[in-house]
């Protein structure tokens, strides 16, 4: 079987695990694997690479996609995906192997849609990237935690600096629609506060949680220093945050407002990049071999999960016979789920919402 392997949307640290994991199984089992650059761009213009073993010895190690990435709006225009099930014909290729976030596994879906594309034979199968932690119906996707543990490492030395001038800081994470990296790296670094678009506050109070936490600080004792994390997806821009902020604080007369300095840190694309930690390069290396296993014994449609919610297994997957930690996931499913995940609707977002109201006495302590 000829396998296509694509990296599409964001990049995540972790994807290099996943091609080279996908590559090396299929070629183990006899198949031939053959990449394609630069996501669903490069499909419609054909840009296949030759893999083999050594073309992915040494990709392991980096952050990034060997294979690039790219946007490519068109493909939401059925002319346009009509000329990449052409290209893939031609191409011989079987079977494709689509790794990305939510709108790449959304492309994956379309492509091989029945009432579009009629009886093509290609078979697609989705392997979850996204360091926002974005994609329902898996507990994980590829990329998270190297970002959390740049974001963790980030919030010590930011620490480091706050507590030797009793600062407050401000920092600015990746996450559009999703506050998870926000939610999660502020446990992981102990910080302060975390304010996040999940929890729907009003920038009134969003002004107002960051002055309470600092009043709290410095009635505490101890330590002054205050870090609180902000997820990118929160409308009120971090600068404009910090000016409210200083404003709230003067306005409150903390004992001498001039006392406290307010700093902006916005971590931006540093999150995205640099070398995959163990476990992305395990997540990646895992879910490659199970898609490529599952793909050439028939399945179709489906996206590798890691250990996902315990009410969203049996009914609506089933688990992996070559990874009791993996299941195979309805793509369309994923994509519903997502889509509740990502309004607020689903369990799991509700319940992400609410645990930090319950914890938002707890980190100040
Ligand atoms: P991610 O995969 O990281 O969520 P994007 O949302 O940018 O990143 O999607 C990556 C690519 O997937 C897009 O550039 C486009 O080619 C394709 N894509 C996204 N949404 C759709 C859609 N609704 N229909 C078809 N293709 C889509």
């Amino acid at each position: 079987m000829r396998i296509g392997i694509l990296t599409s949307g964001g990049d995540a640290p972790g994807m290099n695990a996943a091609i080279r994991a996908a590559t090396i199984v299929a070629l183990a089992l006899g198949h031939e694997p053959v990449g394609i650059r630069h996501g669903y761009r490069g499909l419609v213009a054909g840009e296949f690479v030759p893999l083999d073993a050594l073309s992915v010895a040494d990709i392991l190690r980096s952050g990034g996609t060997f294979l690039q990435s790219a946007r490519c709006p068109e493909f939401q225009d059925p002319a346009v995906r009509t000329i990449a099930r052409g290209v893939l014909t031609e191409a011989g290729v079987e079977g494709l192997i689509v790794i990305g976030g939510n709108g790449s596994l959304t492309g994956a879906l379309l492509l091989t849609d029945p009432q579009e594309a009629g009886d093509w034979p290609v078979r697609v199968m989705g392997i979850p990237a996204s360091i926002d932690n974005d994609i329902a119906l898996t507990s994980l996707s590829i990329g998270v935690d190297t970002a959390m543990n740049t974001i963790v490492e980030a919030c010590d030395k930011i620490a480091d600096t706050a507590s030797a001038h009793d600062r407050v800081f401000i920092v600015e994470v990746m996450g559009r629609e999703c506050g998870y990296l926000a939610m999660t790296s502020a446990i992981a670094s102990g910080a302060d506060m975390v304010l996040f678009p999940e929890a729907d506050r009003t920038e009134e109070q969003l002004v107002e949680s960051v002055a309470e936490a600092v009043l709290a600080v410095r009635q505490r004792g101890g330590s002054q220093k205050v870090i609180a994390i902000k997820a990118e997806g929160i409308e009120t821009p971090t600068d404009r945050l910090k000016e409210l902020v200083d404003q709230e604080l003067s306005r409150r007369s903390v004992e001498q407002p001039s006392l406290v300095e307010t700093r902006v840190t916005v971590l931006g694309h540093v999150v995205r990049g640099g070398r995959p930690s163990a476990f992305d390069r395990l997540l990646g290396g895992r879910m490659g071999n199970v898609a490529v296993r599952s793909l050439v014994q028939g399945a179709n449609r489906e996206m590798v999960a890691w250990q996902p919610p315990i009410d969203a297994t049996d009914e609506v997957g089933r688990r992996s016979m070559h990874d009791p930690y993996c299941y195979l996931m309805p793509l369309d499913r994923v994509i519903e789920a997502t889509r509740e995940l990502l309004d607020g609707q689903s369990p799991l977002a509700r319940w992400r919402a609410t645990i930090f109201d319950d914890l938002e006495d707890v980190f100040l302590l």
